[in-house]
């Protein structure tokens, strides 16, 4: 399975490609990234944050839910997104590249994104709040932008003597289970 890239890794900041082929080699790289996405503790995970260059990232708000919430996962391939200028608020964000970094970002507060699910048909989303903050952070990792900007050498030196392999809490089947029961797969 792909592994997670930490703060200078040179994939970060390159190009990513736009997908072509829905085919199984696509959905088992998704559901990996389901599986390092869930297992870390993370709300969102893109593609070059496992070493695939290509235009595709995963999100689920509620990727531990409380007692009146349910999971949300939702795939995007190949997504634009397009935000309100006007409408803005700036909250503390985190990073599965950049564990322990918390950076204050500025996000629009409703965004439209057009992208394509994980059998090549295009989608909509108008996505507001938490929801919409976590699509423009994956957004820009597609973009080659990363939290890592605003963060120096030494910085990131620190964080990194800090990082800590975690046990998987959910096995692969039950991370098939979270994404059947959604229908996301
Ligand atoms: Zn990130």
């Amino acid at each position: 399975m792909n592994r997670l890239k930490y703060f200078n890794d040179p994939i970060l900041k390159r190009k990513n490609k736009d997908i072509t082929l829905f085919d199984d080699h696509l959905k088992k790289l998704i559901l990996d990234m389901f599986y390092i996405m869930y297992n870390d503790r993370g709300v969102g995970l893109a593609a070059p944050q496992i070493g695939e260059n290509i235009n595709l990232f995963v999100i689920d708000e509620f990727s531990f839910p409380k007692e009146n919430e349910r999971h949300q996962p939702i795939i995007f391939i190949n997504p634009k997104v397009t935000c309100d200028p006007n409408n803005t608020a700036i909250e503390d964000e985190g990073c599965l590249s950049f564990p322990g970094a918390i950076i204050p970002m500025k996000r629009s507060l409703n965004i439209h994104v057009d992208y394509m699910d994980i059998h090549g048909l295009p989608q909509t989303l108008d996505s507001q709040g938490w929801q919409a903050r976590i699509i423009q952070h994956e957004y820009d990792h597609l973009l080659g932008k990363t939290l890592g900007d605003f963060i120096s050498n030494i910085e990131k030196s620190i964080l990194r003597k800090k990082i800590k392999e975690r046990k998987p809490i959910f096995s692969m089947e039950d991370i098939r289970e979270k994404l059947n029961v959604n229908k996301v797969f």
